[in-house]
């Protein structure tokens, strides 16, 4: 599969609406999607391992997205065959007043996955330019009112940008995903929620009342990964109406870049093979 089709590129300008949220490529069917996804989950489960072992590298995946675009799902299937000792997952919700006595990178930080992980971030430091933004919440952040002014969104994103650079240069690999749900589709999912008792609980009320913003998140969205999505940390736009393709193209996209993570062990010197093979000399020799 062609994964650039997803990525959006450093410098561009996104347009939501230009982007087919029911794309599948050119799979022919939802149990071909399922397969695949299923070897992937198990080369994920090998690369993983190495992860682990190396102890240097570890992985972000940060997932964005409008109530019921499957979030939750996607994070369940795609880690479903992988270690749950090397994986940490947070869900970010309101600030607590704790959380709110600090800057906003303050919790993010803290959750970020050790060496060796794979950490999940199920919404993230983005719902201060998502929802902070649509619902004009930043009066309740206490910040020095000399820092609060129209360049808000702008300054957030330099901080971001900046945050995550370092996080890269520390050795964390970020991956985020924007799962791009069709507003059509996400009724669909409402009235489902609504219609069958055992999804009863999945919907709540506040659901409804946010999608009477879906264009003022859209634009917010588009913004921020513009702002944002650059060449080590990239963002990736997955259409999500059809939900194994959109897992089958999240797991496609960790594949790779973790492969790639492989290629960048470092090797051993000289000096370090010649004293394995001392070492394997030495015990041979104890008979
Ligand atoms: P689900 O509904 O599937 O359990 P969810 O991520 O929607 O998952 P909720 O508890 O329904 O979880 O919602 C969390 C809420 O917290 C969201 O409305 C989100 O916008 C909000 N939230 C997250 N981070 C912040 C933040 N920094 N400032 C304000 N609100 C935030
Ligand atoms: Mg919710």
């Amino acid at each position: 599969m062609n994964l650039n089709r997803f990525l959006v590129k450093p410098n561009s300008k996104l347009d939501l609406s230009k982007i087919d949220t029911a794309y599948t490529a050119n799979l022919k069917s939802k149990g071909e999607g399922k397969k695949l996804l299923l070897e992937n989950i198990k080369k994920m489960r090998e690369l993983q391992s190495q992860l682990y072992a190396q102890d240097r590298y570890s992985l972000l995946l940060v997932f964005q997205a409008m109530d019921a675009a499957g979030k939750d799902g996607t994070i369940k299937h795609v880690m479903s065959g992988v270690n749950p000792q090397g994986t940490q997952v947070y869900s970010f919700k309101q600030p607590s007043a704790e959380e709110l006595d600090h800057g906003y990178l303050w919790r993010i930080n803290k959750a970020l996955p050790e060496r060796g992980r794979i950490g999940i971030f199920n919404r993230s430091h983005y719902e201060e330019v998502l929802v902070v933004r649509v619902h004009n919440l930043i009066k309740f952040q206490k910040l020095p009112e000399q820092f609060v002014n129209d360049n808000i969104w702008e300054q957030r994103y330099r901080q971001i940008n900046d945050f995550e650079k370092y996080c890269y240069e520390s050795g964390i690999i970020i991956l985020k995903f924007y799962l791009h749900l069709s507003k059509e589709e996400q009724k669909k999912r409402f009235l489902s929620r609504i219609d069958d008792p055992a999804k009863n609980w999945k919907f709540s009320s506040a659901d409804l009342k946010e999608r009477g913003f879906w264009n003022d998140y859209q634009k917010a969205y588009e913004e921020a990964i513009s702002a944002t999505s650059k060449r080590h940390t990239p963002w990736f736009v997955i259409p999500a109406d059809k939900k194994w393709f959109m897992r089958l193209v999240v797991s496609e996209i960790i594949v790779d870049a973790m492969k790639k993570l492989k290629s960048e062990y470092p090797k051993l010197s000289k000096e370090q093979i010649e004293q394995l093979k001392k070492a394997k000399e030495e015990l041979l020799k104890e008979g």
